[in-house]
């Protein structure tokens, strides 16, 4: 069986090719081709010796996900469905920006996590994507693009793992995705430029302190236990006090001196200003106290069944000036693909759940409704 390049970090490289009998740090001369000029055929590598191309051409190979669609924003927002077999698809989008391009990709097929106001989670969980499988979204888009705009220079200048899934439950496969995004063999990308976005997995937030410590993004949507337990299910096991001590933790190691506390406005449920003053009160005398946080509200997009409206612009406005004038940074997330579904939230492809019942995907004019 040959061996798909792109799930390897500059490690496992290493040791891959040990084990075909090569010297360890080729890798060093090997990542550049796949990951900086997206090169799939070996026999292009030339400063590589004949042998150990005619080696890689037998044993490895660069497999990048098959596209089931693709859609392109007015805005230059697109967004992507790929395949992931077994009726399980995983959506990535770009989104430029002035000063940056971030990709935004999928960890996991579903999500076990099941919070309410999350089209991912109300499918269910599938499976776990492989490295080679996350690795992947951001090898295709970012040579991709380049091919079209006939360009040699990089494109993607941050990578944020706000797509589907749940990127701390699928730790193993997403550390080494991290490193090789670091790596100045891989991409290359700086640790504030690539942000893992959770909804609160503790043990590993510490894991990943330690580990390769990049930006983080805290799902909290709620100022309180008892809401948080019913909007985000994970907080039963891991609740509000253990969560900020896990934030304060790992602030020491990020790579900015904050966290990012992502907070979605639904009308009526988390959006009032007593839910306001409840998270000041969180932050500044309760749990959060002492951590320092910025705070993203992000406009609820909403999907079919879930029972949830958005919060009005006033609402969000009024909420936001309660955080601001309490001294908490706060900003209104902007919402970005609309025309094609690819805001945050909005993201969901399509997933066999093995947990219960197959979920389709709701098609609107026969084309794939993508709706997290
Ligand atoms: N599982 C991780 C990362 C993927 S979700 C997490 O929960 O953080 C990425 C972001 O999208 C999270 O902040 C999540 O709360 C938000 N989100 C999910 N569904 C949404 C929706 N319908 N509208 C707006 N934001 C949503
Ligand atoms: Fe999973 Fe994140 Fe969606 Fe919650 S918001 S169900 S953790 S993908």
């Amino acid at each position: 069986m040959q061996t798909n390049l792109l799930g390897l970090d500059l490690d496992g490289l290493g040791h891959w090719l040990a084990l075909q009998g090569e010297k360890p740090f080729r890798a060093k001369q090997l990542a550049p081709w796949l990951h900086q000029r997206g090169v799939t055929d070996f026999d292009a590598m030339t400063d590589m010796a004949k042998s150990l191309r005619a080696l890689l051409a037998q044993h490895a190979c660069v497999q990048a996900l098959p596209v089931r669609s693709r859609q392109d924003s007015a805005d230059g927002t697109i967004k992507w469905l790929f395949d992931v077999g077994n009726g399980d698809a995983v959506e990535a989008v770009f989104i430029p920006e002035d000063d940056r391009a971030t990709l935004c990709i999928s960890s996991q097929a579903g999500c076990a996590v099941g919070c309410r106001f999350c089209s991912t989670g109300h499918q269910g969980f599938s499976r776990n994507l492989s490295t080679a499988e996350i690795v992947a979204q951001l090898w295709y888009v970012e040579h991709q693009l380049r091919r079209e705009r006939g360009v040699s220079e990089r494109i993607i200048s941050n990578v944020v793992f706000m797509g589907m899934g749940e990127p701390l439950q699928n730790y193993d496969a997403v550390l080494p995705a991290l490193r090789l995004m670091l790596s100045d063999h891989g991409y290359g990308l700086s640790r504030r430029r690539v942000t893992v976005s959770t909804s609160g997995v503790v043990p590993c937030m510490q894991r990943l302190a330690s580990d390769c410590p990049v930006a983080l993004a805290v799902s909290l949507h709620a100022p309180d236990d008892a809401l948080r337990d019913t909007l985000v299910p994970l907080n039963r096991k891991y609740p509000l006090a253990e969560l900020m001590v896990a934030c304060r933790q790992y602030v020491k190691h990020a790579p900015r001196d904050f966290v990012t506390f992502e907070y979605c406005m639904l009308d009526q449920v988390n959006d009032t200003p007593e839910h306001a003053r409840a998270l000041v009160q969180l932050m500044q005398r309760g749990a959060g106290r002492g951590l320092y946080a910025k705070f993203n509200l992000i406009p609820f997009n909403p999907f079919a069944d879930s029972g949830l409206r958005a919060s009005s612009r006033e609402a969000v406005l009024a909420f936001a000036r309660v955080l601001t004038a309490a001294g908490l940074v706060t900003t209104v997330r902007k919402t970005r693909g609309d025309d094609i579904d690819a805001a945050c939230g909005q993201l969901a492809g399509e997933v066999n759940d093995r947990t219960g019942i197959t979920q389709r995907l709701a098609r609107r004019d026969g084309a794939v409704r993508l709706s997290k």
